[in-house]
């Protein structure tokens, strides 16, 4: 039996996974496993309480619109225990759709707007909205991308699909410096955010396969929360990862 656990939240996993978002927990997993450490996974959708201190790391992944406004009609009811948990150094991942609604507003294609949870302070405008330039306006920003981390100089890979413009805001930076691509709003070259110990990202589907070296640091942070007494740092750095 293993000694350690990681204890894994997918946040409405079964609306917000356009993209097989769920391939991050896969990931995580494979390399938890290497370390000795057994992980559990919990769906936590509509209706259900999120309870902060039950988890390790939560996944909140991207959705088409429709999906994401169901979303949000119910997060606002997981708002308190989810900020409770970021401020108090949880580890997650919000990838597209779930980035947006962590942050104070959301607009959809159509222009309805719709408030975020804001424990986090970005915002997102549509791809019309007069916020933006003429020239960042109307359409989709579609296409592979990659970026580096400006903490490691790590570089990062992946697709990008969304309508949506977001603007990082007080206390939030980048996860990363567009090389080429698109990113959070295609003028200011930032992709993603990273908050205490949540990465937010434009990046589909899972991230973490695609980019080990990410899905280590994470599960370091993770770990590190959950059993501070032991070098998670070098038991992962034994492990090979990869990056494409
Ligand atoms: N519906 C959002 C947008 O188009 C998010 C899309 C996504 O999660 N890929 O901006």
């Amino acid at each position: 039996m293993a000694d350690y656990e990681l204890r894994i939240a997918h946040l409405y996993g079964d609306l917000m996974n356009t993209y097989g978002d769920y391939g991050n927990v896969i990931a995580l997993k494979y390399y938890a496993e290497q370390i000795g450490v057994k992980v559990s996974y919990t769906l936590v959708s509509l209706g259900d309480v999120f309870q902060a201190n039950a988890y390790d790391f939560v996944l909140f992944g991207g959705g088409q619109d429709y999906e994401e406004s169901v979303t949000a009609k119910d997060l606002p009811n997981k708002a308190d225990q989810l900020k409770a948990y970021i401020e108090n150094d949880g580890s997650l991942l919000a990838v597209c759709g779930g980035f947006q609604l962590l942050g104070r507003t959301m607009e959809f294609a159509d222009g309805s707007i719709i408030q975020g949870i804001a424990v986090m302070t970005h915002h997102t405008v549509n791809l019309n909205s007069t916020e933006l330039r003429d020239d960042m306006r109307g359409k989709r920003l579609i296409g592979n991308i990659q970026i580096k981390n400006n903490q490691t100089g790590e570089n990062y890979h992946g697709f990008e699909n969304h309508q949506g413009r977001t603007f990082l805001g007080p206390g939030e930076q980048a996860l990363g410096t567009v090389i080429s691509g698109n990113g959070n709003n295609g003028d200011d070259k930032t992709e993603g955010v990273i908050y205490k110990n949540v990465y937010g990202t434009y990046f589909h589907g899972p991230i973490l396969t695609r980019n080990g070296n990410l899905a280590k640091r994470i599960l370091k942070n993770a770990l590190s929360r959950r059993y501070p007494k032991i070098d998670w740092q070098n038991k992962l750095a034994a492990i090979v990862s990869e990056t494409f």
